[in-house]
């Protein structure tokens, strides 16, 4: 089977045939230039060229080479801190500011899907799942807040319950959420694509900025090939944008995550997920997983802090999988592969302006499918003039990592010993 882009994924060997972009070659002027065709990237450009904004995308490799067509594709809402935790960081006014827009991304995803006809295999609902009684008093507890926010059709499911949706032994209770959902992450970034330059947007593969020049009133960035000379630029790089940024890379640690894919099951696959709702379970390093549309599962879960790939992904990730379907014990392993997300201290993602023409945004920490498609309308909206949800974001303290680019990495991963031990011993 031939494999998009050469990548190791099931997603790549799916994927939609799509057309391979041109290298960036030669001066160029544009409006805004955008730096990666990840999810943040393609949801501003797409934001821009509908509003007619002529647009670049400039991007390293292929589009979705990045974490966004390489992830557990879950619809997940809200932040990776419940809307309960931000009340407690930045009181009840950005709290409900927060939780106005925190079911916006997975509308985004719907409604372009349905605008554009993109085909990526989009199915509606997704459990959270907990391992122990103190796991479950805590999704109750979400349930609850999500309700006072206004999102009240999440579902708590006791063991019984749960087994409609999951048949594994390992969980005492979950809680189904209908706004939840998965897809095929990188059909829908090529999807994305298709319609961004039908709308007369243009957009660069293989073309790795390599410099970029803030000085005066237009950035230009500059790739081996070309440059572009635009109004304003919106960085979105995200891990992968290593160290052309100094400045951003100091705000982030690149960490990474390992998936899985199953031979194809037949009819086993929908035995042991009924409802074909996706799955992240409560630890405080998750697994989650769901089914495919070819009748796979797609499994992952693992982490390693500083983004390296783990010397074998199947190592790291078979044992959960037997663990939560042990009807899967000698099940053949099809895909293994990792990918790299971008986490900041406070675990909230973070927008904000370089300069007064240079917007970034980035540090998803893992739960980027819905949060990116919303804050590229926010950029769009803010490149447009319109700041005001902009900064419900930008407004956030960024706060750099305790003991800096050489320690985080160690640091993070001793304080996830101390969480991975807690949820083994259910305090
Ligand atoms: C294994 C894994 C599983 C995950 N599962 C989920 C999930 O199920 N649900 C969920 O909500 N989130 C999940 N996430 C997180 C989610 O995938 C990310 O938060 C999200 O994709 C980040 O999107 P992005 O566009 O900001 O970054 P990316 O997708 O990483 O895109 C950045 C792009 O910029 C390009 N680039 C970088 N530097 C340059 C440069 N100098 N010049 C040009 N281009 C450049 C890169 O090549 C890349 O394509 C997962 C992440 C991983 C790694």
């Amino acid at each position: 089977m031939p494999s998009y882009a050469g990548m190791p994924t099931w997603y790549a060997a799916s994927a939609n045939p799509a057309p391979q972009r041109p290298v960036l070659q030669g001066a160029h002027r544009a409006t805004v230039c955008v730096i990666g065709a990840g999810f943040t990237g393609l949801s501003v450009a797409l934001e821009l060229a509908e509003r007619g904004i002529d647009t670049i995308v400039l991007e390293s490799e292929r589009v979705g080479w990045g974490a966004s067509g390489r992830n557990g594709g879950q619809l997940i809402n809200g932040y990776s801190r419940g809307l309960d935790v931000l009340e407690a960081r930045h009181g009840p006014a950005v709290a409900r500011e927060l939780g106005k827009v925190a079911l916006e991304g997975a509308a985004i995803i719907r409604e372009r899907v349905g605008k554009y006809g993109i085909a990526c295999d989009l199915v509606d609902g997704g459990l959270g799942v907990a391992l122990t009684a103190k796991q479950m008093r805590g999704l109750e507890e979400e349930a609850k807040v999500w309700a006072a926010h206004g999102h009240k059709t999440i579902a708590v499911l006791d063991r019984e319950g749960l087994r409609a949706h999951v048949q594994s032994d390992r969980y005492v209770g979950g809680i189904l959420d209908p706004l939840r959902g998965h897809f095929h992450p990188l059909n829908y970034l090529l999807g994305e694509a298709a319609a961004f330059e039908a709308l007369g947007g243009r957009l660069f593969e293989h073309s790795q900025v390599l410099r970029v020049d803030e000085a005066g009133p237009r950035p230009r960035v500059t790739t081996a090939q070309g440059e572009v000379v635009a109004e304003t630029l919106v960085v979105c790089g995200n891990a992968y944008l290593g160290k052309t940024m100094p400045r951003l890379s100091g705000q982030i640690m690149p960490v990474s995550s390992q998936i899985v894919t199953t031979e194809p099951l037949g009819d086993l696959a929908a035995q042991l997920l009924p409802s074909d709702a996706c799955v992240e379970d409560a630890n405080y390093i998750l697994d989650y997983f769901r089914r495919t549309a070819d009748g796979r599962l797609l499994y992952g879960g693992g982490i390693v802090y500083g983004g390296q790939d783990p010397a074998s992904v199947e190592a790291k990730i078979r044992p959960g999988l037997v663990k939560t379907f042990p009807q899967l014990k000698d099940v053949k392993l099809d895909f293994a592969w990792s990918g790299t997300f971008a986490m900041t201290l406070s675990r909230m993602p973070q927008i904000g302006r370089l300069s007064p023409n240079v917007y970034y945004s980035h540090g998803d920490s893992g739960h980027g499918v819905t949060t990116t498609q919303l804050l590229g309308r926010l950029l769009a909206e803010a490149i447009g003039g319109q700041h005001a949800r902009f900064d419900v974001f930008g407004n956030l303290p960024h706060l750099p990592f305790p003991g800096g680019q050489r320690l985080r990495a160690p640091l993070s991963t001793l304080g996830s010993l101390w969480y991975t031990l807690r949820d083994r011993l259910g305090v």
